[in-house]
């Protein structure tokens, strides 16, 4: 009989940003107590968790400080100390996702070196240990331009990607352990998210439809479904079950792919939490992906992952221009919309592409829900004072 309701269980969470703010939502749902670690006293999640302590997640002693006083240990984020995760993992501590699983996403180069080994269809790439070095892979021919630049840790929403077309496109880059990919020329970026609990339980969303900020490479519509046929959204859930199997992870795992313009489904990378392609599942389908991950970790029955309704999810980002105390410009508008609900995430200082908050349009028609969701992202602003 599992005992973590309204009981003396305690959940820790590594990271206290958004996603962390809506993981506690769900925890608040079961009585389920919190800790959550973050370098920000300010985090999205300090009002919301039981315990919050201020802290460096890439730091062996905080991580394993933090993960001592919890019973199951899961993340928000991948950029923490795995170091810290494998001796809690063997001291008892239950770690989801675990040190090993961590190890293979964390680093790009890693990620990309388990698809090839598995037999994972993904772009064809190179490794460098340092972005110094690719000029002379150009000039003697190992690779040619255009490529993608992605640095192998530590970049996130698009920053540590670049599209490079000539070599003067390197000069800004920070000189660091990297992978040159090639350039994909898809048709649509679509992505699953599946889940798995330690007893093996494995349940997959449907396929959803990314459309990107021209400039900002950041996700600016996500569409669930996805409209695309039927034989390419089974390739992809084919394809998401497979990494899924491989990598046998514990709780959620997104998998971003590529549909190419021949229907080929290539892998771009996997994020094993929850993950801002799944927003639309909290109002959209039966178990939103945050309560899904919640009882993956918990090994808890997985939910039903059909959808209600259709739904789209635009991200609330800082608008360019505006840095400072945060104002939702026109928010009234979008709210007297149908099907409309925002989520803001806490954040009191709006920068440019800052993730601030997203909104979710439902509705059963999804042309319809994509017309609304044109309307919202044109009418609401994140501005500052
Ligand atoms: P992040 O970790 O920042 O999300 P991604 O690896 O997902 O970085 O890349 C961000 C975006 O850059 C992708 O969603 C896609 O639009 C574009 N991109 C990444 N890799 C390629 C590629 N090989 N070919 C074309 N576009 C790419």
């Amino acid at each position: 009989m599992t005992t973590y309701f309204s009981s003396n269980f305690k959940l820790g969470i590594l990271g206290g940003g958004q996603l962390g703010r809506m993981l506690l939502r769900e925890t608040n749902k079961f009585d389920i107590q919190t800790y959550v670690l973050d370098p920000s006293n300010d985090a999205p999640c300090k009002p919301y968790t039981n315990h919050f302590t201020q802290g460096d997640l890439l730091d062996f002693d905080t991580v394993y400080n933090f993960g001592k006083q919890v019973d199951v240990l899961t993340i928000e984020i991948e950029s923490v100390n795995i170091n810290a995760l494998q001796k809690l993992e063997n001291e008892g501590v239950s770690v989801y996702p675990s040190s090993k699983t961590l190890s293979v996403i964390q680093n790009k180069a890693t990620q990309k070196l388990f698809y090839t080994d598995n037999n994972i269809p993904t772009a064809p790439f190179s490794r460098f240990a340092f972005t110094s070095e690719i000029e002379d892979a150009i000039d003697n021919g190992g690779i040619s331009l255009p490529f993608v630049w992605k640095a192998a840790q530590f970049g996130y929403d698009g920053n540590g990607v670049k599209i490079i077309r000539s070599v003067e496109d390197l000069i800004d880059l920070p000189n660091t352990e990297c992978i040159v990919e090639e350039m994909v020329p898809f048709k649509n970026e679509l992505a699953v998210i599946v889940a798995r609990n330690p007893s093996g339980e494995i349940k997959n969303y449907p396929v959803v439809e990314m459309e990107f900020h021209p400039e900002a490479n950041q996700v600016e519509y996500v569409i669930c479904p996805a409209r695309i046929s039927e034989k390419v959204a089974q390739k992809a859930i084919e394809v998401a079950l497979k990494v899924s199997e491989k990598i046998n992870h514990v709780g959620l795992l997104a998998i971003e792919l590529f549909q190419t313009h021949d229907d080929e489904i290539l892998v771009n990378e996997v994020a094993p939490r929850p993950h801002n392609s799944g927003h639309q599942t909290i109002e959209a389908s039966y178990t939103s992906q945050f309560e899904q991950h919640l009882r993956a970790v918990l090994n808890l029955s997985l939910g039903s992952t059909d959808n209600k309704t259709s739904g789209i999810m635009v991200n609330l980002v800082g608008a360019e221009g505006h840095t400072g105390n945060v104002v939702y410009q026109n928010i009234d508008t979008i709210l007297a919309m149908s099907g409309v609900t925002p989520h803001i995430y806490g954040k009191k200082e709006t920068r440019p592409f800052r993730k601030m908050g997203h909104v979710t349009i439902v509705h059963k028609d999804i042309d319809t829900a994509r017309e609304i969701a044109q309307k919202v992202k044109e009418t609401i602003k994140v501005i500052s004072n």
